[in-house]
């Protein structure tokens, strides 16, 4: 399927799948590289791009709103790789330098000011940094590459190089032995000056390090209650410090939310190239191979790059626009609750602190934590009350 035959995406994802190392929680699509091999992946980019514009005038061009490099870590393209892969793009999109969202993922270990500065030049104008935490046992023990001094330094190099906006991922929910001051890292964000934060609970993934370590029992990870206590203190803290907790994981500024995020959100199309990268259009989702390897030799074969697609029924699709609405501080509708054991629940959900009060239903951080039970009797799948 081409997008150009259906509705058009408003945004484009790039996945970059190289990573010096992989740190011991991931499980994304990565690639063990300090030196990726940026002629190869721009060979198989390119190969994405023609699948997907197939049979498609050469001239033709989809406008788009925002872009986001992610990964991985973009970072380790350097300035040249990074305009190679934009002047890649440049043939099937465009987009007003003045308007557009162009976020692009570092490491601390991997963003020199010359690279900081070379891509802002690019017309990159978002940059987010995989920091997860500002303090050295933490990095060890889940295995990152930088330290808390590169860490900082990453973010006054992005300020140096004109970046207004900067996001800081971390993450939390560690296991209690290991000695890390979530309160620090928190305070250490807002004395920073970022712009946006994404808190994301650590898991434990199959096989990964971390997934292997828990099923030997040699680590243990926290309970319910620590996770939801940090979750909280996240949002007290930030929104104390003027932050607006938008989304269940994301807290931004005034006027800093991550639009290409939004996409994801409301239900907007978007298009994702690179190995493992996913798409959404004309209601249907599709997903690309996972690994680079097999990525690399199905775009040298000239092999499909798309590894799966599904239409979501009637049901799921509810269930993932509730799902997707409660998620954000949009709300939902109240005529869209279809469940009626959760209709005759919204008041006690408001008792318990879940609900704001306002005229749609939008969840607290308290109701956030809850998301998954509260979206599936919002949308009539479960009739198991989640107040009792
Ligand atoms: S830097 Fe990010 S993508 Fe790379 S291995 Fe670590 S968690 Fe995974």
């Amino acid at each position: 399927m081409s997008p150009v035959t259906g509705p058009q995406p408003r945004g484009v994802y790039v996945h970059v799948p190289f990573c010096a190392k992989r740190c011991h929680y991931c499980d994304f699509s990565v690639a063990r590289s300090r030196r990726p091999p940026i002629a190869d992946y721009l060979c198989a980019l390119t190969a994405d791009l023609k699948e997907w514009f197939d049979g498609i005038d050469a001239a033709f061009r989809v406008q788009i709103d925002t872009l986001f490099v992610g990964g991985g870590t973009p970072s380790l393209l350097g300035v040249e790789g990074m305009a190679s892969v934009i002047e890649l793009l440049q043939t099937r999109f465009e987009w007003d330098p003045a308007t557009v969202e162009f976020t692009a993922e570092a490491n601390p270990n991997s963003l020199s000011q010359d690279v900081a500065t070379g891509w802002r030049r690019l017309g990159i104008n978002r940059l987010s940094l995989g920091v997860q935490s500002f303090q050295e046992e933490t990095l060890t023990w889940l295995g990152r590459l930088h330290t808390a001094e590169q860490a900082e330094r990453a973010i006054r190099i992005s300020r140096n190089a004109g970046f207004e906006r900067l996001n800081v991922d971390l993450i939390f929910g560690l296991p209690s032995t290991v000695r890390r001051d979530w309160s620090e890292d928190l305070r250490r964000v807002v004395d920073l000056g970022v712009t946006h934060l994404s808190a994301y609970g650590l898991t434990a993934e199959p096989r990964t390090p971390l997934g292997r370590w828990v099923d030997l029992g040699r680590v243990t990870m926290p309970g319910d209650d620590r996770y939801a206590e940090e979750y909280m203190e996240a949002s007290d803290t930030l929104v104390e410090a003027g932050f607006e907790h938008y989304e269940v994981s994301n807290f931004a500024q005034p006027g800093q939310t991550s639009r290409h995020n939004w996409l994801y959100w409301d239900d907007s199309e978007y298009l994702g190239i690179g190995p493992s990268a996913h798409s959404y259009l004309a209601g249907e989702r599709i997903w690309n191979v996972f690994h680079w390897d097999r990525y690399r030799e199905a775009a040298s074969s000239n092999e499909s790059l798309r590894e799966g697609r599904e239409y979501l029924d009637d049901d799921q699709r509810r269930l993932e626009r509730v799902w997707l609405d409660l998620r954000t501080t949009r709300g939902l509708d109240e005529k869209d609750v279809v469940g009626s054991a959760a209709r005759g629940q919204l008041d006690a959900w408001r008792a318990a602190g879940w609900l704001d009060e306002g005229e749609r239903l939008r969840l607290t951080p308290a109701g956030w934590l809850r998301l998954d039970a509260l979206a599936a009797e919002v949308a009539g799948w479960s009739d198991r009350p989640a107040v009792d």
